[in-house]
């Protein structure tokens, strides 16, 4: 019970990336080079499937790719089709069994998913499938579509999976993977990226294209919102199971979550947060000595900002890319332990200076506050900080992790309050029309084109379900490892 008197239903939150490699005889390989690529979208987790045309074999861990898997472990991994997957998740439920890919065997054979998205109705669909006798292994929403679809009486494995998606709502890319075919979905509103590429010897489908020139795939199209691609020793097909709905892909993607070297829907994610920071320095104008970024997510909006206004760019923060997860405690001698060993002030480019600090987003306000003390105490004249996207104001049901309302600062401060409290001289984010004008593309009139930006507006496209039973999931805890 929480101290309202009300049982949440916990179901993990998670971010995760996706790989698919069907056709070339070292397909658990390239899956692996391409999770590397997708390691920034969940580093908690990381598992490869593959198949031979006969047997089925998982390997996963917690961890790192780099940490999951070497080369014993990956010669393993023999056959000409995998999917990979890397995940990300702060509830309690980070364990193994949640890990992905989720490996079953069922009445038509083996078979393998790996999800990134999030379903919205997971926790009615699970209480129905529980009730009827389902056996759940995971806390993870994945497993109910693997149920639903084990529970199909179609022919086809694509038509069991047109069935089993049939009746969840909520996001989803998908890769999934039988001893003879690999099929990729997304949901009918594409929140969450998938593209389809072409190696030597076959096909690969990614979360994003930058894990496309790791392995020297060639970019073929993004999967349509609502297209199921299914790929086997005859080709690739394309089918359109569901019934038509407006597009509604995901803002934060371009502002924060892809790395900046992909491209989604035809935007380079590294263009539109430049142009993100060209809108945001004529949004919020002001006269200073330097621009610099909060690396490394601020820093193609700094730039934009910088060219835009014409004030230099300067690197006045420096970030360590070997700090991993720390387990000491801040103590009061050491105030800001945790931003310290990320960020560095480099005091050359900041003493005595106006400066302009770019960042991607402000969430609960703790980071920025902690960087603006850095600054400020590196000799900083005056700090105004700039924000490449509009205020966070509710959390993401759909597959990125954020804290709960009552934790995001812009739920329930003003711009002038949350400046007060991250301490910078002025505070300036780019409008929801600011953003709309830059991914304008695919937010015009076209009946399938549309953006997410419920984090920022409060207009969630998928209607949320209320939790039907009021309970904390858990699994029971295997010490025997
Ligand atoms: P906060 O201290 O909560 O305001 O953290 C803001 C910082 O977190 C920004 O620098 C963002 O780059 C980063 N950020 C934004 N969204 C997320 C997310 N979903 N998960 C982790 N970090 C995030």
């Amino acid at each position: 019970m929480s101290e309202t008197g009300i049982t949440v239903v916990l179901w993990p939150r998670p971010m995760c990336g996706v790989i698919g490699v069907y056709g070339p005889p070292e397909a658990s390989n390239l899956a692996y080079l391409g999770l590397h690529a997708l390691q920034h979208r969940g580093q908690e987790s990381a598992g490869i499937v593959c198949t031979d045309g006969d047997r089925v074999r998982l390997i996963r861990e917690m961890g790192r790719v780099s940490e999951t898997f070497d080369a014993t472990r990956l010669a393993r991994l023999p056959g000409h089709a995998a999917i990979g997957h890397v995940r990300y998740s702060t509830t309690g439920d980070s364990s193994l069994k949640n890990a992905q890919p989720i490996a079953i065997d069922y009445y038509g054979g083996s078979l393998a998913l790996a999800h990134n998205g999030n379903l919205v109705d997971a926790d009615s669909l699970r209480t129905k499938l529980e009730e009827d006798g389902s056996i759940f292994q995971t806390t993870s929403d994945t497993e109910v579509i693997l149920h639903l679809l084990a529970r199909s009486r179609q022919q086809t494995l694509p038509e069991r999976v047109a069935e089993a998606l049939a009746q969840v709502r909520g996001a989803y890319s998908l890769a999934i993977l039988s001893p003879d075919s690999l099929i990729a979905v997304r949901d009918p509103m594409g929140v969450r990226p998938m593209s389809l590429g072409r190696v030597k010897d076959g096909w690969v489908v990614s979360s994003e294209t930058c894990a496309f020139s790791l392995i020297e795939a060639e970019f073929v199209r993004d999967l349509e919102p609502g297209e199921m691609v299914i790929i086997d020793k005859s080709g690739v097909r394309s089918l359109r199971p569901f019934a038509t709905e407006k597009a509604h892909r995901c803002a934060f993607e371009w502002i924060y979550f892809a790395r900046p070297d992909s491209n989604i829907a035809g935007q380079s994610v590294y263009m539109a947060r430049e142009k993100m920071g060209r809108r945001l320095s004529i949004e919020h104008s002001v006269e200073a000595d330097v621009v610099i970024p909060v690396p490394d997510s601020g820093t193609a909006a700094a730039i934009g900002y910088a060219r835009e206004s014409g004030i230099p760019f300067g690197q006045g923060l420096m970030r360590s890319h070997y700090v991993g997860r720390t387990f000491i405690e801040p103590s009061q001698q050491i105030r800001n332990f945790g931003v310290k060993l990320k960020l560095s002030p480099v005091h050359e480019v900041l003493a005595g200076k106006r400066v302009v600090v770019v960042d991607d987003s402000i969430v609960r306000g703790t980071t920025s506050r902690k960087i603006i003390g850095l600054i400020r105490a590196a000799g900083a004249k005056e700090i105004h900080l700039r924000i490449s996207s509009p205020p966070t104001m509710g959390p993401c049901h759909y597959g990125i992790d954020t804290p709960s309302r009552e934790e995001l600062i812009a739920s329930s401060h003003s711009t002038d309050e949350i400046r007060r409290f991250v301490g910078a001289d002025s505070l300036g984010y780019l409008s929801v029309d600011g953003l709309h004008s830059i991914l304008g593309g695919l937010a015009g009139s076209e009946p399938t084109n549309g953006l997410c930006d419920a984090c920022f507006t409060g207009n969630y496209p998928i209607p949320l379900v209320p939790p039907s039973r009021l309970r904390q999931l858990r699994l029971i805890s295997d010490e025997g490892r």
